[in-house]
């Protein structure tokens, strides 16, 4: 039986957006601005993340002691402007202690477990520093651990969501307290079946909003970052870019998938599965509108946007026993899946294989993909070729597969590039190729100002 509840909105602020206690301010006025945000799902404020993953490392003594004197100066710059820091001032201390205790640790047993235990540390400051903030302005708020709700395989660094179990202990755990009070919790971290702390990947915090979205059949996900919607590609990169009103759940996914790090490459299939719509805009500059992704947009032009992922490593893999192409693909295959390494792109010829391993997104920032094990097993089969130093350039947009002169509008002023492996066609979506990275950045701005500007 589905019962129906009141529609509720799950608001997610970024690193920048729980920065300092001015960040936190603007945040909690944007969360108190709409009833309807009932559950607030934080990323650690922005630097304390890659903190404790150097951290994580395995640190000598007196670099670990500057890292976590830097820590702990980011967390009492925002305790010391509160009214009552000392019960919170004491919490954040124990948490700190944790901190150094597990850093320590890691000079003799790096693991990426320890690395997830270690950074949810970061979600665990700024949520219970955000609920002090909160509690300042009067509203009555709560705490909630989000690892008894987001339960996960035990992929450390990059662990997948079980959705069901999720959706029962959301209903169980979570919908209660959100029937009393305003709740905040952590995005990006979770919890194996034994209890142990996860991470879904960097930049996860957006995937924990929209698996709670789900769980909870909410009206929308707002996702406040620090730019003022999706761009037709990252401003950073390209100042011209411009922010696309609204966007398909495709487009957008595709562009996630395609390094657009504004959302978590997974953030889109909780939502696209529920048909929740995602809004995303800026802390510092709530009224200046933002980018509404839903299933439907009006008839949008064909070229839609850019987006670029770095540190792509090319895998090439060439048949060298003269089987036919369908059983030295099915060894190859069977091969990465027993070794669990996520396809991405593949391009293929009778006798060889090229894929990208993209090592970006897992929270140790570690390839682990690429193990010896794996190399020297894919080797009894090929010969193994590895070219590194790529990026991975995608021009997304609808019906690709359609348009007759794309080729030559993406190619002809990339003449002086060497382009690597392009797909297209399985994805009417996108067109990606690999460039070497030192030049992506230029071709970039060439391909946003021929197609975009
Ligand atoms: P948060 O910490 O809020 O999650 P992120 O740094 O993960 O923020 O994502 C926001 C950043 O994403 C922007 O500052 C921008 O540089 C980058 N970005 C990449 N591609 C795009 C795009 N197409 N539109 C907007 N921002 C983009
Ligand atoms: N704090 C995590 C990170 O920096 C997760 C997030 O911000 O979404 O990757
Ligand atoms: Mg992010």
């Amino acid at each position: 039986m589905t019962r129906n509840y009141p529609q509720i909105i799950v608001a997610k602020f970024g690193g920048t957006s729980v920065a300092d206690f001015d960040a936190m301010s603007r945040s909690a006025t944007i969360v108190l601005a709409d009833k309807a945000v009932r559950l607030v799902v934080l990323s650690a404020s922005a630097g304390v993340t890659n903190l404790l993953v150097e951290l994580s490392g395995g640190l000598e003594s007196s670099v670990r002691q500057d890292k976590i004197d830097t820590l702990r100066t980011l967390q009492y710059n925002i305790i010391s402007r509160l009214k009552q820091p000392e019960a919170i001032g004491q919490e954040i201390e124990r948490l700190i202690d944790n901190i150094s205790h597990l850093a320590a640790m890691a000079v003799d047993s790096r693991s990426a477990a320890l690395c997830d235990e270690l950074v949810s540390h970061g979600e665990m400051m700024s949520s219970l520093l955000f609920v002090e903030v909160l509690r300042e302005r009067e509203v009555e708020t709560q705490w909630f651990d989000a690892r008894k709700v987001i339960r996960t395989d035990d992929t450390f660094g990059c662990a997948a969501p079980e959705i069901h179990t999720i959706a029962e202990l959301a209903e169980k755990r979570l919908r209660p307290r959100i029937d009393q009070a305003l709740v905040v919790t952590q995005g990006f971290i979770g919890s194996d079946a034994a209890g142990q702390t996860t991470t879904l990947g960097r930049g996860g915090s957006d995937y924990t909003a929209s698996l709670l979205a789900e769980a909870l059949q909410a009206a929308r996900v707002d996702i406040w970052t620090d730019v003022a919607g999706i761009y037709t590609t990252d401003p950073r990169i390209v100042p011209q870019a411009k922010r696309i009103d609204t966007l398909s759940f495709a487009e957008a996914s595709e562009m996630a998938v395609c390094g657009a790090k504004v959302l978590h490459p997974a953030t889109l299939l909780p939502a696209v599965r529920k048909n929740i719509p995602v809004f995303v805009g800026s802390s510092a500059q709530p009224r200046a509108g933002g980018t509404l992704v839903c299933r439907d947009t009006q008839e949008p032009p064909r070229y839609r946007a850019l987006a670029l992922r770095r540190q792509q490593t090319l895998l090439k893999l060439t048949c060298v026993n003269g089987q036919p192409a369908h059983r030295f693909l099915a060894e190859i295959f069977a091969i990465l899946s027993r070794h669990d390494v996520a396809l991405d792109l593949v391009t293929i010829s009778e006798s060889s294989i090229a894929l990208i391993l993209n090592a970006t997104g897992s929270t140790s920032g570690q390839a682990e993909t690429m193990t010896t094990a794996l190399l020297t097993e894919l080797s009894s089969y090929s010969h193994v070729e590895i070219e590194t130093g790529l990026a991975l350039v995608s021009l997304i947009g609808n019906a690709l597969a359609q348009a007759p002169a794309m080729c030559k509008e993406v190619f002809a002023d990339l003449d002086t590039h060497a382009v690597r492996m392009i797909c297209h066609g399985a994805s009417s979506h996108a067109l990606c190729f690999l460039l070497p990275a030192e030049c992506a950045e230029s071709a970039m701005k060439t391909l946003h100002r021929n197609l975009l500007e």
